[in-house]
């Protein structure tokens, strides 16, 4: 009878450890190990309701690794996975875990949500971002204005509005980035609407 118990509890852990296993792989990026695009997805939904409930701000912030493509035919595809880590490490610690967070959004691209901020806030954030990019120092010989691998980010901020959800917010944000990017990368474009 001991021994059932004990092989029984066993495999009750092993069911444990799967579920969590397997929690970590449907939220999390398997390169970075940052939040992955469906989990941003929830957890940008969620925000947003507690926002207007609250008639709180919200802020989003597009970041897209600048000439990435460059980089990959230039170093090799797997200086470029490493250096997809190291920028996403480097992004994490600009963010309060507590309330924020960073996700792959795809690619070389992504994105940071910032329950209560407004664009003041969340542009003193992307700041922070790109000087910690910067900081890195990491060689990029085919960049676009420096010599070291930059980043172009697109801010927005919003309070939430009855019956709105948070896509005007996502595309502000996005139209943003469109703009950092023409108007020459490692830059910040930043959209209110309060
Ligand atoms: P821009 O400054 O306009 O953003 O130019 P870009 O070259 O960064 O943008 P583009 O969208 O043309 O290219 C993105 C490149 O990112 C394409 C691909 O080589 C690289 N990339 C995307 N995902 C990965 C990945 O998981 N690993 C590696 N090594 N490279 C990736
Ligand atoms: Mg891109
Ligand atoms: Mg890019």
């Amino acid at each position: 009878l001991v021994e059932s118990v004990d092989h029984l509890l066993h495999e009750f852990q092993r069911g444990l450890e799967q579920r969590d296993h397997l929690h970590r792989l449907s939220r999390h990026d398997g390169l970075t190990g940052i939040a992955n695009r469906r989990y941003f997805d929830t957890f940008l939904a969620h925000q947003w309701e507690q926002a207007a409930v609250a008639n709180a701000p919200i802020a989003v912030i597009f970041i897209d690794i600048d000439s990435f493509k460059a980089f990959n035919d230039h170093y090799g595809h797997t200086l470029g996975d490493d250096t997809l880590k190291r920028v996403a490490k480097a992004l994490d610690r600009c963010i309060d875990s507590q309330s924020d967070l960073l996700a792959r959004y795809g690619g070389e691209e992504f994105v940071c949500v910032l329950p209560g901020q407004d664009i003041h806030g969340a542009l003193s954030r992307a700041n922070h971002m790109r000087q910690a990019v910067m900081t890195l120092a990491i060689p990029h010989a085919r960049g676009a204005a420096e010599s070291i691998l930059t980043i172009s980010m697109g801010v927005a901020s919003a309070r939430p509005t009855p019956g709105e959800g948070p896509d005007r917010l996502l595309n502000e944000a996005d139209a943003r980035l469109y703009e950092a990017k023409n108007r020459g990368r490692n830059r910040i474009e930043a959209f209110k609407s309060v």
